[in-house]
């Protein structure tokens, strides 16, 4: 009889419930632990679990948390340690109740609370990809979200008992859930050695995604069981008494084929099930490594091995850290009986693969300071190097968590994206395609409006929005990582010079050689670019448009005696300058011309609205200033080079503008800052905080149609609390 007090304080009376006695049963406890004290943590964990989840029904009508209760007992039997099962017991607390991470935090183990808080943050990350070769990217993605291998583990056992009460989920939701466990989580059980774990999770798959196909096995499985077992017996024993004879103590037993693998083969090599249902599978585990290999002599001496079927993966163990011998021999009768012979420890190893490598360090440590990840995984990696021959591929699926120097984002998509850490929304859109990089002209960051500049974070699904007017600017440069972005943006920026360039220096060449009536000439001053040490006519071309070499200096070469005439067309140059170089400005007009190379002034940025001025430059057209512009006064002595511009730009266009926002260092600021600017429509293409003194100042590079625009954007910026002052300034 229980005492009435156990329901409500157990820890005082003594008596627990049954149901958490057969979990404290199964819970490893290390040598240094006192098994009180670990009853009571789990306890603790085991009542804030059920009480929080009170009420909750899981599909199947079953209280919630018993799925909380089964994937702890997944994590005992597979002997983590206590604190892992703890975050078994709380796995979805934070994700499905009103508990919050700190809550967590404050009544447990800080180590507690980073295995839930990992376990929450993979919840909120789905697989949606069709294509198979993203789920190795989503694997590693797992990886780096969770931090700790523990989180992984702890997801298994969650999708392990999803899996195994998946029938009462919805006919489409079994489907995506079966497809998810097939391309992500099966697979990477295999690469984490968790043999067991990977075949129950693909007989669930099986069950679910090919129900008849199952069923079908399972029944002739069933019909078989009893001349199977018949046959398996009579070599189990005499194996068993002949392994006795040479003071082998081995536990002999057949080992059961999964349907899945029955099913695989049967597609595979496209034959029914009796043909592939013939081979018999038995497995030895022995206590020494030595033991492994004179067990195989001793099996070779009984029966025939059959021809190269012989593996050795004790001294060539698998990348995932898998050992045993496998061997096929020809049985009674003529049947082939594969045999694998393993230590109990390879065997636990096989069961939950690298897991086990933490479980036996966490009995052997003193205290409890295992608690760096980043160190427990260095550790593991050393583990894996020393007993595995070529663990490449394993090693870098680890890196990342040691290193931390890539981050998967998705697509809208959902397909994953490999980026180095700090990558931007350009990287990752030139990564996928060089027109959207080339077009960009802004981003969404998980359905957010973000800067271009800004830092993009592991799993972020990231929107690219292009325009066809945007093009690559400068200011990119100044932020892009990605090799590929950078190639691109300087290419691109190269090659636009370069092309204004020849089209002006084609033009000025033209137009001089009218003037002078020298047209017919035209040909032998473009073939004389040698004389001038260029390299081809276009170098040379180019050279004349962006001012490099001007005509004067060219025929002041070619024909001295020229000189005079020269002079009078050199005066008029200007003009000249003006009347052709009509090319692609943007919204200037300059009285009735267009085409013309214009550049905006960087000291001042105008934009329409902006009283303004044109200003020629040597060989690089003209540059656009605002009247009230600073620099215009130094310019003055050349009057003669300013020209009246006026706007000509269509609804659609947009021109950049720096502004300088001071305000209180809050948290929240910028976030405040960037919605005042958002919500006057306005894009934001460049972001530059700087705190100091509690004042923080930043610099905003925003997109405006015009100045009215942009008085608006400063009135409310203005307006804003913790806001001091806004001013437009130049660069
Ligand atoms: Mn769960």
């Amino acid at each position: 009889m229980q005492n009435p007090l156990a329901k409500l304080i157990p820890q005082l009376v003594g008596e627990y419930p049954k149901q958490f006695n057969e979990l404290l049963k199964k819970v490893p406890i290390p040598d240094n632990k006192d098994e009180m004290a670990i009853r009571d943590e789990l306890w603790k964990a085991y009542q804030f679990s059920m009480t929080c989840h009170e009420g909750q029904k899981r599909r199947s009508g079953k209280p919630y948390f018993d799925h909380c209760y089964e994937v702890a007992t997944s994590l005992a039997e597979w002997k983590m340690d206590y604190r892992t099962i703890m975050g078994g017991l709380l796995h979805d607390v934070v994700e499905d109740t009103d508990v919050t991470i700190s809550d967590i935090d404050k009544r447990f183990d800080e180590d507690v609370a980073k295995l839930v808080d990992g376990v929450t943050k993979l919840g909120g990350i789905t697989f949606t990809s069709r294509k198979e070769q993203q789920a190795g990217n989503f694997m590693k993605l797992l990886l780096s979200v969770a931090q700790d291998l523990r989180v992984i583990i702890i997801k298994f056992a969650d999708r392990l008992h999803n899996m195994k009460t998946i029938q009462y989920l919805p006919q489409i939701k079994q489907h995506r859930i079966a497809i998810e466990t097939r391309d992500v989580y099966a697979p990477l059980a295999h690469r984490l050695g968790m043999a067991r774990v990977k075949w129950i999770l693909d007989d669930l798959i099986l069950k679910t995604l090919h129900p008849n196909s199952f069923e079908e096995i399972d029944t002739k499985l069933k019909a078989s069981n009893r001349q199977r077992s018949k046959y398996i017996n009579s070599v189990i024993d005499p194996v068993k008494k002949e392994l006795a004879k040479y003071d082998i103590d081995a536990h002999v037993y057949g080992r059961p084929k999964s349907h899945s693998s029955i099913y695989g083969k049967m597609v595979r090599r496209g034959k029914n099930f009796e043909e592939i249902y013939d081979v018999y599978a038995i497995r030895i585990i022995v206590d020494k490594i030595e033991q492994c290999y004179l067990t195989l002599g001793v099996i070779h001496q009984m029966y025939s091995p059959a021809q190269d079927r012989f593996k050795d993966f004790v001294a060539m163990p698998k990348s995932n850290g898998y050992q045993s011998i496998h061997t096929t021999i020809v049985g009674p009768n003529g049947n082939m009986v594969e045999i694998q012979i393993r230590t109990l420890e390879m065997e636990r190893t096989a069961e939950i693969g690298v897991a086990a490598h933490w479980r036996y360090k966490e009995t052997g440590t003193k205290s409890a300071d295992l608690d760096s990840d980043i160190k427990w995984l260095r550790e593991l990696v050393e583990i894996l190097q020393s007993e595995s021959s070529d663990p490449t591929e394993f090693m870098h699926l680890l890196k990342i968590d040691l290193f931390n120097d890539e981050i998967f984002v998705f697509t809208p998509s959902g397909d994953l994206i490999q980026l180095p850490t700090n990558a931007t929304p350009i990287d990752f859109a030139f990564q996928i395609h060089t027109d959207l990089g080339i077009h960009c002209i802004g981003a969404k960051v998980n359905q957010k409006v973000i800067p271009l500049n800004t830092k993009l974070k592991n799993g972020d699904i990231v929107e690219i929005i292009t325009s066809k007017n945007q093009h690559p600017n400068l200011g990119w440069l100044k932020f892009v990582i990605t090799g590929k972005a950078r190639n691109h943006i300087t290419k691109y920026l190269r090659n636009i010079r370069q092309e204004e360039s020849i089209k002006l220096g084609n033009e000025i060449l033209d137009k001089t050689l009218r003037r002078l009536k020298m047209y017919s000439e035209k040909k032998s001053v473009k073939e004389s670019f040698d004389q001038f040490g260029y390299k081809s006519t276009d170098a040379f071309i180019e050279a004349i448009g962006n001012g490099t070499i001007t005509i004067r200096e060219i025929f002041k070469k070619l024909r001295p005696e020229d000189e005079p005439s020269l002079e009078e067309s050199q005066e008029d140059n200007a003009n000249q300058f003006i009347d052709y170089a009509r090319s692609a400005a943007r919204g200037i007009k300059l009285q009735g011309i267009g085409n013309i190379m214009v550049q905006f002034a960087k000291c001042c940025n105008p934009i329409p609205g902006d009283e303004m001025v044109g200003f020629v430059t040597r060989g690089r057209g003209i540059t656009v200033h605002r009247s009230d512009c600073r620099s215009l006064p130094l310019l003055a002595e050349e009057s003669d080079r300013l020209l009246p511009v006026e706007w000509d730009v269509a609804r659609s266009d947009v021109f950049k503008v720096r502004i300088k926002v001071v305000g209180e260092d809050s948290k929240g600021q910028l976030k405040t800052m960037t919605e005042a600017i958002s919500s006057e429509n306005s894009n934001i293409t460049s972001v530059d905080l700087k705190v100091r003194d509690n004042i923080a100042t930043a610099y905003f590079i925003i997109e405006v149609r015009n100045s009215k625009q942009l008085d608006r954007i400063i009135k409310k910026l203005t307006r804003t609390n913790g806001i001091d002052y806004v001013e437009r300034t130049g660069q």
